[in-house]
């Protein structure tokens, strides 16, 4: 039983109007798709909340004709401070309807209100105003005094953050002079379409931003299309391969944010307390659907059991539940697919012979849950310490000395993210430099901004997005 009990706080559904059924947002306008339409579900429900249109070859291909037409007519012609208008425009429209998207993401996504109130929607709205001011100084983008945009970028997006990744896509695509085709995941487009009511207001030219919701066979026809100049996928390590395969052999410029298994390594020296605080925000954020979670625990042999007692202690007062309680700490599991998936992987975690731990309480009855759980016991060989859970799901190891907690963090196929525990800043800067990981946080964990540039090595993909790293992604550059 915990010390305190909540008051339910709920937030009002009532600022959103969720429409009974959506079509694709093309050339400007709102248009039926030729394919089989969609339902999609609130996670932590079950209820339906909307129909959604499926983009069909041919609604993909009338979506990158009218990027094309937008490309040469009038994006591309546009002097680069009036690009950097419109952005400003859609990043002040998205804040002044904050409340609106922060609603509906986690009505669709199944994510705390909490974290979409305070993290997907002030960031993705960061990144429209970062963007914007790269518009008109492209020629300090490093890439030479005039580079080019590259054409019509066809972008495809997950289901963890769907405003924030549509935003690390749309955004620099927009501010480096390129149009976009942007499919939505398929269990999450509603944030998207609110998006294109976005870009209406901002009265953006038409054909600039077109949103073709679908699944998988809609994502594979707008990374294949002849006439588009630029892929950008962000998902699984697997559709990244063939992606990868798909656009080999083409002109077609790639760059892909795959899987992650983090290493959050914590050093005997550590503020114990505040590594355990970062320890929760590495893996539990967003249920632990974040390619960079820190699903690895490297612990310092001495300081295990303190760790551990202490994590415990602390997940069993996080707050499983209604994603629309202001107090909730973890939402639902954002598919049945994905529970699925979470599930089968945890029982390889006991049947290999871990030791698995998940606090007392229930969860709801209705909707898609999965309790934080923690295993400890685990070895490097098993597969919870090798493969992407992508759920609330972490495995602890043990190291002794700084070169095995190095090789350890290292011993994996991916690279996007690492955290290091220590008092001692020269330590931090030593192990940082030998981790092979795109970002590594020191003292803190999951701090994104959209000045620094993040990506990964390995199978977790390439390319960076943000920064000014982020912009060479949309760019030919001049001499
Ligand atoms: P996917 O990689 O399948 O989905 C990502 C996006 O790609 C979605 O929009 C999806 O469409 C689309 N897509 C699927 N197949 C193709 C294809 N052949 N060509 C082009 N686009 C395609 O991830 P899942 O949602 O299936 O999740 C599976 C696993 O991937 C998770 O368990 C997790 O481990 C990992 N994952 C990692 C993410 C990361 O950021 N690193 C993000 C999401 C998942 P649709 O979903 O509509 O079918």
């Amino acid at each position: 039983m915990s010390l305190f009990e909540y008051a339910p706080a709920p937030e009002s559904r009532s600022i959103v109007d969720i429409r009974p059924s959506y079509g694709l947002f093309l050339d400007g306008e709102f248009t039926a798709g030729t394919g089989t339409p969609r339902k999609t579900v609130n996670p932590a429900t079950e209820e339906v909340l909307a129909e959604v249109a499926t983009g069909s070859d041919e609604d993909v291909d009338r979506a990158v004709r009218a990027a094309r037409r937008a490309f040469v007519k009038t994006w591309g012609p546009m002097r680069p401070a009036d690009r950097g208008k419109y952005l400003f425009r859609i990043a002040r429209l998205l804040q002044e309807r904050a409340r609106e998207f922060a609603v509906l993401e986690t009505l669709d996504n199944g994510k705390p209100i909490r974290e979409s109130r305070d993290v997907d929607v002030p960031l993705a709205a960061a990144h429209f105003f970062y963007h914007a001011g790269w518009a008109d100084k492209l020629e300090h983008a490093g890439l030479g005094p005039a580079p080019r945009p590259l054409g019509v970028a066809g972008q495809v997006i997950p289901w963890n953050f769907p405003l924030l990744m549509l935003a690390w896509k749309v955004a620099p695509a927009l501010a480096t002079g390129n149009t976009v085709v942007l499919k939505p995941a398929e269990t999450t487009p509603l944030t998207a379409l609110l998006f294109a009511e976005i870009c209406q207001q901002a009265d953006l030219p038409p054909g600039v931003v077109n949103i073709v919701t679908g699944a998988g066979d809609t994502g594979r026809a707008v990374i294949s299309h002849p006439d588009v100049d630029k892929v950008a996928f962000t998902g699984s390590t697997e559709v990244g391969r063939s992606i990868a395969r798909a656009v080999a052999g083409t002109d077609k410029r790639l760059s892909l944010e795959l899987g992650g298994k983090a290493a959050n390594i914590v050093f005997d020296d550590a503020p114990i307390d505040q590594a355990v605080e970062g320890i929760v925000r590495g893996i539990f954020f967003n249920q632990g659907h974040v390619c960079c979670a820190g699903s690895r625990l490297l612990v310092q042999e001495s300081v295990h059991d303190d760790v551990v007692a202490a994590l415990q202690r602390r997940i069993g007062t996080l707050r499983v539940g209604n994603p629309m309680d202001k107090n909730t700490d973890l939402g639902a599991i954002n598919s049945p697919e994905q529970l699925a998936r979470i599930r089968e992987l945890t029982a390889f975690g006991e049947t290999e012979g871990a030791t698995c731990w998940q606090p007392a309480g229930d969860l709801p009855a209705k909707g898609y849950w999965f309790k934080p759980t923690v295993f400890t016991d685990v070895s490097p060989a098993h597969r919870i310490a090798r493969d992407e859970v992508f759920g609330p799901v972490l495995s602890v190891l043990t190291f002794r000395t700084p070169d095995e907690a190095v090789a350890k963090a290292n011993n994996t196929t991916y690279g996007l993210s690492a955290g290091i525990w220590s008092e001692k800043g020269s330590r931090i800067l030593k192990i940082a430099d030998q981790l092979r990981a795109g970002v590594v946080w020191a003292n803190t964990f999951n701090e994104f901004d959209p000045t620094a540039p993040f990506g990964g090595y390995k199978q977790s993909g390439y390319g960076r997005e943000g920064g000014r790293q982020g912009l060479a992604a949309y760019l030919e550059a001049s001499k």
